[in-house]
This record gives structure tokens, C-alpha cells and sequence, in this order.
């Protein structure tokens, strides 16, 4: 079952982030109850040594994965010496990203500092966020104006109307935002809409006898959320979503964080996405931007992959813990996140030259 052995991996990830469970601290207590029934009186020194002992080899692990995805704290002055004269854009994920991973996705808040520092950035550079999200919802939680969203994994991309002077698709749409802006709104995957939402109402109806389940429309994607789902429901739970799915030959089945969507079958994703702001939007596609893209999740790999196959720019990835990575810099957690986009804002500042 792909949810049982995917999930391992995640649980460890998100008691590393302190959100959802610590795994380690069930291993301690187990540890604890064995050593004071057979070793009265050591207990303690046997805990603390084990315990150390699994905190300094994990420590190890990460330090060593570090020496290929270094720190781009560490790293920022080199990373920006050849940036000077260039033009930087910045891509950001959300859930992981700018805000913590927590048990409802829809209290996924991001903090009012980390607010303030992505509207700096967003100052002096283009700035999108790029969610699995609906765009609406992204914009909901991030709120600034001044900002590109990409929702549904990259099928719902919306800009300001003046950035987008080579626009040319049968998928653009100019449309007014929530705040009366003209802006550009470009969905490759329009005619999945009908589809999906009658697979959201078939998964909300045959799942809804499963605690704690939580089904998201994200309009270009349905995704049923399973964090707060008892284990011993997850089996019957796949078994349900990949029969939806099987109905739908269009649409295929992708697994995230605690999280099973259903998604259109086209060649598109977060990494298309970025490629679509960069070489249509009129970024560049003369070689002088330097894309920063920092995300945490598997989705956002194809993001990472772009920036590797196009030889240019920055993938940065948020974790804690070792992962199979196509980014070339790391970032451990959302604090992180903010302190690297400070030191954007600060560097951009302090230099006298201008990205245009
Ligand atoms: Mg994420």
C-alpha cells in the first residue's frame, strides 16, 4: 500500500518539524518503560544515551546531506555574487514553505513577520507563490497584492496584467481579482473543471463514514487529506480513492504529505509553471534571470528539475531531515525560509543596482 510505506518517511518528517507527532518520543518511552522494569536505577543514563546516541547519528545523516544541498543561508553571498547583475524572481511554496505543516489544512496560517518578509522581497522582486492549492485559497492565506499566484499545482496561474506583455494563449483569460486589478488568468486545464467537481462530490459521499477525513476542491485537483484519519482506516481509504480515480482515464492519482489527489492527466505541473511565468511573462528567456525556487514538497521536484535542465537559477529545498532532492540548496524550516528572504531583502537594499 503506497500509503503505509510513503508514510514512514513523513511521519519522521513532521515530528522533525514539531507539528504533528513525534515519533521519536514514543521510541523514548518505550525505551524508558523496558530499561526500569529490568535495570532499575540506570534507566535514566540508558535513555539518555540511546537517546543521544539517535539524535547525534540523525544529526550526522543531515550534516552529511548537507554537504551536497548546503545551507543557502550559508551560502547566500556566493549565490548572490553572480546575481548582481542579473534579474532574480522568486518562487515560493506555501504549506511547508511560508507556513507550518499543521493537522487542518485550512488553518495552515502564515505568520504576520513572514508576511512582512515575503511583501519586502516582493518589493524589489517578481514574486509568485506556487501552491497545490486553489489560487483563491493561496491568496486568502498570503493576502498581498503585489504578488503572481499559482494555484492546482500550476493549471491556475494568475498575474498582474501589466507583467504580462507576451501573453498569447487560448488559455488566457483577462479577468478582474478580488481587489478589481486586471489580471491575466491562464488555466491550461480548463476543460477538466466539470470532471473534477463531480469527483469531488463521488469522494465526499463514499468517504464521508471515515473520521476525520477531509476532501479539498482545488478546482484543478481534488485532494483528500488523510492527517487526521486513524491508521487503521488508511487501506480501505486507497482503496476507495484509487476506484474513483480508475473511473476517470483522463485523470491520474499523486501522493503528497499526508495527502492522495486525484489531478488531470496533461503535461503540466509546478515545474511548467515556472517555466510559463519565466519565458512567456516576459521574464526572461534570454538568460539573465536567476529563478529562486523554494519548496518542500515532492511536487515541487518538477520546479527543481526545470531550473537544472535550463542551467540557471537557484532550487532550494525546506526539510529537516534527509531527502532524495533535485535542489541544490537547502533551507531546514519555514524560520529559515524567512531569515533567507530577509537577507534577499537586506542584500537588494544595500546595492546600488537595479534588477531592471
Ligand atoms: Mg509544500
Amino acid at each position: 500500500m503506497g500509503l503505509h510505506c510513503n508514510d514512514k518517511e513523513q511521519l519522521v518528517t513532521e515530528s522533525i518539524a514539531g507539528e504533528i507527532y513525534d515519533q521519536n518520543a514514543d521510541q523514548m518511552v518505550i525505551t524508558n518503560t523496558e530499561n526500569s522494569s529490568s535495570n532499575e536505577g540506570q534507566s535514566d543514563d540508558h535513555l539518555s544515551i540511546d537517546t543521544t546516541d539517535k539524535n547525534s547519528a540523525e544529526e550526522d545523516a543531515y550534516n552529511e546531506w548537507k554537504m551536497r544541498h548546503p545551507s543557502a543561508l550559508n551560502k547566500f553571498d556566493k549565490m548572490m555574487s553572480i546575481a548582481k547583475e542579473k534579474k532574480l524572481v522568486v518562487f515560493l511554496d506555501y504549506d511547508g514553505t511560508l507556513s507550518p505543516i499543521v493537522d487542518d489544512p485550512d488553518r495552515a496560517f502564515m505568520s504576520d513577520s513572514m508576511r512582512s518578509a515575503v511583501s519586502k522581497v516582493a518589493q524589489y522582486f517578481p514574486t509568485c507563490i506556487v501552491s497545490g492549492r486553489r489560487r483563491d485559497k493561496v491568496y486568502d492565506f498570503v493576502r498581498l497584492n503585489e504578488l503572481y499566484y499559482v494555484g492546482s499545482h500550476g493549471m491556475d496561474i494568475m498575474a498582474p496584467l501589466k507583467c504580462s506583455k507576451n501573453a498569447s494563449s487560448s488559455f488566457h483569460e483577462k479577468a478582474i481579482d478580488e481587489n478589481g486589478n486586471e489580471v491575466v488568468v491562464f488555466q491550461p486545464a480548463q476543460e477538466f473543471l466539470p470532471i473534477i467537481e463531480e469527483i469531488f462530490d463521488e469522494l465526499e459521499e463514499q468517504t464521508k463514514e471515515i473520521p476525520g477525513i477531509m476532501i479539498e476542491n482545488n478546482k484543478f485537483c481534488v485532494s483528500v487529506h488523510f492527517r487526521r484519519v486513524d491508521e487503521e482506516y488508511w487501506g480501505v481509504l486507497e482503496e476507495q480513492v484509487v476506484e474513483i480515480a480508475n473511473k476517470y482515464p483522463s485523470l491520474h492519482l499523486t501522493r503528497g504529505r499526508k495527502v492522495i489527489e486525484i489531478r488531470p492527466s496533461i503535461k503540466w505541473d509546478k515545474g511548467r509553471a515556472l517555466e510559463y511565468l519565466l519565458d512567456t511573462l516576459g521574464f526572461a528567456n534570454d538568460g539573465d534571470a536567476i529563478p529562486v525556487y523554494i519548496g518542500d514538497d515532492r511536487t515541487d521536484e518538477d520546479a527543481f528539475k526545470v531550473l537544472r535542465n535550463r542551467g540557471e537559477g537557484y532550487p532550494i529545498i525546506v526539510s529537516s531531515i534527509p531527502k532524495d532532492t533535485k535542489a541544490s540548496y537547502s533551507l531546514r524550516d519555514p524560520s529559515e525560509v524567512m531569515s533567507f528572504l530577509s537577507l534577499l531583502f537586506k542584500w537588494k537594499r544595500s546595492s546600488s543596482v537595479d534588477w531592471e
